[in-house]
């Protein structure tokens, strides 16, 4: 139980890595409040929970609706030692073919949504808490036709940083997880079907070294560990959950 008596927020807690490290961390014995915009996958994901986790309907970009999900779950649990701002989305926004609000409404809810979470939560965080925010391989590899994903990332691990040395008098560290290609959701837009995302997943994974996708439970499972005290002296760090994709010559 190495999250005993430990509460946790997750936004984007209804899907992919978000549920799957929900579910780990209450494996782990904490308590954990999930958001999301969609109340249904919302419902059915605190069900799976069970009770020792809250679902909160809130669109992580909207500062009010996210100041009301940190305040409920304080109402519900009491302070806050964990917090993984995790909701993102990705776009298509090739360079001369993209609108400004397509490429805006990625830094919205990938950037702009995670630094409002990390200042709604700030004031009720424990000594000692773990904030982790998710990045990507995208925002070091240069993917095509992912201008804005890659930005808004590679602002998540500088922004990281920064929190990083205002929070260290607290005793409140802050790290980046970085998946590689993981099997969640987000990739409905570019393999709708399971047949195109196997072709797709195929296609991909011969550009990884370890030659496969990460599963949502290793993504997981490293959240645990920075969200973990076996973490306790890890700040302002970047850990790649990639397999070897962001090492590869
Ligand atoms: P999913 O699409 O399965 O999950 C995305 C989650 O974010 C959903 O719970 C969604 O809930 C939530 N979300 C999106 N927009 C908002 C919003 N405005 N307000 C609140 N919640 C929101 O994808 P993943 O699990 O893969 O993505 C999770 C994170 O992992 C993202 O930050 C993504 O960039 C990152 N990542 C994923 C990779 C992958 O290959 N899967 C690789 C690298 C990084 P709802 O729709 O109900 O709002």
């Amino acid at each position: 139980m190495r999250l005993a008596n430990k509460t946790a927020l997750i936004t984007g807690g209804n899907s992919g890595i978000g549920l799957t490290t929900a579910k780990l961390f209450v494996a782990e014995g904490a308590k954990v409040a999930i958001t999301g915009r969609d109340k249904a996958r919302l419902d059915t994901a605190v069900a799976e929970l069970g009770p020792n986790a809250i679902g909160i309907v809130a669109d992580a970009t909207d500062i009010a609706a996210t100041e009301n999900a940190v305040a409920k779950a304080v109402e519900k649990f009491g302070k806050l030692d964990i917090v993984f701002a995790n909701a993102g989305i990705s776009a298509h926004t090739p360079v001369g073919g993209t609108a400004l609000d397509v490429f805006e409404s990625v830094l919205k809810t990938n950037i702009t949504a995670v630094f409002f979470t990390v200042q709604a939560a700030v004031a009720h965080l424990n000594d000692g808490a773990s904030i982790i925010l998710n990045g990507s391989v995208i925002s070091v590899l240069g993917n095509p036709g992912y201008a804005a994903y890659a930005a808004s990332k590679a602002g998540v691990r500088a922004m990281a940083r920064v929190m990083a040395s205002e929070l260290s008098p607290r005793n409140i560290r802050v790290n980046v997880v970085s998946p590689g290609a993981t099997a969640t959701p987000i990739w409905d837009r570019v393999a709708p079907t399971p047949e195109a995302f196997n072709a797709f997943e195929k296609r991909l994974s011969q550009t990884i070294p370890l030659g496969r996708f990460a599963k949502p439970e290793e993504v997981a499972k490293t959240v645990l560990f920075l969200a973990s005290d076996d973490a306790s002296n890890i700040q302002g760090a970047e850990i790649f959950v990639d397999g070897g994709v962001t090492s590869a010559p």
